[in-house]
């Protein structure tokens, strides 16, 4: 299991996508420190507020599948509406609570790995507590 893996498994995720209001279809995919991946897509809501991002549905995946196995080694990140596509804020910071290490995009030149202390640099955590 690799980033290529889990892109492809992001890409999956991304057809996936509840998204009849913005038109805007995301899927991202998780790779536990375990090696076991978890995917979501964004899901929209009428109500627009209550619209939840492909990240965080793949990290509440996570939290359900295993309570042993939480920590992120990396996430992906893909919509067909852009290139790259990078994680929103409010989704930094739940990948954040989980310790994630790597945040993989993707553009025309292929594969983009940073570092998680570069997209959320003196971020807030639970050792912060
Ligand atoms: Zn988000």
């Amino acid at each position: 299991m690799d980033r290529q893996d889990a892109m492809a498994a992001a890409r999956s995720a991304a057809s996936n996508a509840y998204a009849p209001y913005s038109n805007f279809h995301v899927g991202a995919a998780i790779l536990t420190e375990g090696g076991r991946l978890y995917t979501g897509c964004n899901v929209e809501n009428a109500s627009y507020g209550l619209a939840i991002c492909a990240e965080r549905n793949a990290a509440a995946a996570m939290a359900l599948s295993n309570p042993d196995d939480r920590n992120i080694r990396l996430v992906a990140v893909h919509s067909p509406n852009a290139a790259p596509c990078f994680p929103c804020g409010a989704c930094r910071q739940v990948l954040r609570e989980f310790g994630c290490k790597e945040v993989v995009v993707e553009d025309e030149d292929g594969l983009r790995s940073y570092p998680f202390d570069e997209i959320l640099p003196n971020s807030f955590g639970p050792e912060s507590l």
